[in-house]
């Protein structure tokens, strides 16, 4: 089909037909696979996936490209802003179009993929995290710089705030590297592919403290904690252990987790 990519949805469309096999052969799609593309686009890696997929879903919010998939006959086609999909709905409306034989699947199924609109990329990834326990696993190209930043280990430069956020919530691997010729047309930064498998029992927390207790933490990433989230400590009246004469990003995910866990008890 004819199409101008629109700047505005991030189009930079997959033409590396070789990055492309990698992308594949990587997610590994199965016949009886719950798959969830996030922008289909052309098509550069729907129809290779439709090739060892039964049937799939796809979130598309270009309506000249929904019209287009809208035709195919494996595709349920969701015609929105993926911030605004409720992956929940996803699963039991996709579960119509498949072999009643795998309804007692256990429930972490969905395989969600997509080569990502990069200005949006992070909200994204935010809110898939609250279908987490829907997800069998992730695959997504992304911005190279903003994946170094979800799997970055403590006290490196691209630790911060997406690397606890993702990594209380997911195992997370950098498998491909893409160049920017890749892509048509090619995006003026360097990509790759992130692989995430959200773990089957992260630690239980209030997602939203523990969201403000680690942007606080990593608001001043040069100072000592003890002037960011020693104060805000303070203010709850937090009466445990936890040392604030560090930076940051010395501190591990865990530390983080384990603050925001005895918050929580010490609130309920
Ligand atoms: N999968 C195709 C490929 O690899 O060539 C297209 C990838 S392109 C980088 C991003 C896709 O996401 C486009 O199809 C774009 O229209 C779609 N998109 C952008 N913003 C979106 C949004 N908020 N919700 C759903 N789809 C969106």
């Amino acid at each position: 089909m004819r199409h101008i990519p629109r700047k505005r949805f991030g189009q930079h469309f997959l033409v590396d037909q070789n990055i492309i096999a990698q992308i594949v052969d990587g997610i590994s799609p199965k016949a009886l696979d719950h798959m969830v593309e996030i922008g289909p686009g052309l098509g550069a890696l729907t129809k290779p996936l439709l090739r060892h997929v039964d049937a799939m879903t796809v979130v598309e919010i270009d309506r000249d490209l929904v019209a287009h998939w809208k035709a195919h006959p494996q595709l349920q086609v969701i015609d929105a802003d993926v911030l605004k999909v409720d992956f929940s709905k996803i699963t039991r409306a996709q579960l119509a179009l498949k072999n009643t034989a795998i309804l007692d699947a256990e429930a972490a199924h969905l395989r969600i993929v997509g080569n990502l609109p990069y200005n949006i990329s992070t909200p994204i990834l935010f809110h898939l995290m609250s279908f987490a326990p829907l997800v069998m696993d992730q695959h997504f190209m992304l911005q190279k710089e903003v994946i170094d930043r979800m799997v970055a280990q403590p006290a490196t430069a691209d630790y911060g705030r997406l690397s606890v956020m993702l990594q209380w919530r997911y195992a997370m691997q950098n498998f491909l590297a893409v160049p920017p010729s890749s892509f048509d047309p090619p995006p003026r930064v360097q990509s790759a592919m992130v692989r995430m498998l959200p773990y089957a029992q992260p630690l239980p927390l209030n997602r939203q403290l523990f969201e403000e207790l680690v942007k606080v933490a990593f608001s001043q990433r040069r100072k000592l904690l003890r002037h960011t989230l020693g104060r805000w400590l303070e203010e709850r009246r937090f009466s445990g252990e936890f040392d604030v004469q560090r930076r940051a990003e010395e501190v591990p995910v865990a530390a983080f987790v384990a603050l925001a866990q005895s918050l929580t008890q010490e609130k309920s």
